[in-house]
């Protein structure tokens, strides 16, 4: 695979949309791994703090609704 931006080898992929990026353009963004819900309610979350990202995606804060799924 070859960098999204200067297409010299890649080094690794961004972790939200699998574009390829070599050390010199990857960015980094903490990346949810994963949540959960305490017992008394409280939510939770696993973050990666440092994941590979490729500058040009753009992961939304809040989920989207979806429709016509059915
Ligand atoms: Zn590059
Ligand atoms: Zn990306």
């Amino acid at each position: 695979m070859e960098c999204w931006h200067c297409e010299r080898p890649s080094h690794a992929n961004c972790q939200f949309c699998g574009r390829a990026v070599c050390k010199t353009h990857t960015q980094e963004k903490p990346f949810l791994l994963h949540t959960y819900r305490t017992a008394n309610g409280q939510y939770k979350a696993f973050v990666v703090r440092k994941a590979v990202w490729c500058g040009v995606c753009e992961p939304q804060s809040d989920p989207i609704d979806l429709k016509n799924m059915e």
